[in-house]
């Protein structure tokens, strides 16, 4: 960490102070900024750094090489185990080293957006295949009756959407781009 202070590209005031949102991502928001909760908009800038977090070492070794296994985030919250010995070579443009990767059942993600049905907050949900929605902290499933239970607000994210604030500014993600297998 360095002592200078990181400013907002978008604005240039200086970014807030590290959060960590309920899900283990790491964040700044833009000082410019400010959440009004009366609108659930954020008035200002709007602007928000994801601080790409350090790959977790879990106690699991990869089947395939026996090498520990990392607990990895892409950019739209996704959780996966991959193994540690994987890179990519950046002037090869090509995955290097073990292509073991464990995809982690569907997550949520709190959002800081109301539901428009009944005003409890939203969370984003991502489906194991990738697919997202918008949909109420409230819904859930009653396995007995065969049910939905509780807000049955959903809204279904177009592929690449954006959700939240500053998304943009990621960088690629690398290990999502390699289609060979
Ligand atoms: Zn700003
Ligand atoms: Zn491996
Ligand atoms: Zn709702």
């Amino acid at each position: 960490m360095s002592d200078k202070e990181e400013v907002c590209p978008k604005c240039g005031k200086p970014l807030g102070e590290i959060t960590t949102t309920k899900s283990g991502r790491q964040l700044q928001r833009c000082t410019g900024g400010s959440w009004n909760p009366e609108t659930h908009q954020t008035e200002g800038c709007v602007f928000v750094k994801w601080i790409q977090a350090e790959p977790k070492v879990l106690d699991e070794k990869c089947p395939k090489c026996g090498a520990p296994l990392v607990l990895a985030f892409t950019r739209f919250g996704k959780k996966m185990k991959k193994c540690s010995t994987s890179g990519w070579d950046k002037e090869k443009k090509q995955a290097i080293g073990c292509d073991y990767i464990e995809w982690i059942n569907g997550t949520t993600e709190p959002l800081d957006e109301a539901c428009p049905t009944c005003g409890k907050p939203l969370v984003l949900y991502t489906t194991v295949g990738g697919k997202r929605m918008k949909k109420c902290s409230t819904s859930g499933w009653d396995k007995d009756q065969r049910v939905a239970t509780g807000c049955p607000y959903i809204e279904w994210l177009k592929p690449g959407e954006g959700v939240g604030n500053g998304e943009e500014f990621l960088p690629p993600e690398e290990t999502e781009s390699s289609s060979n297998q």
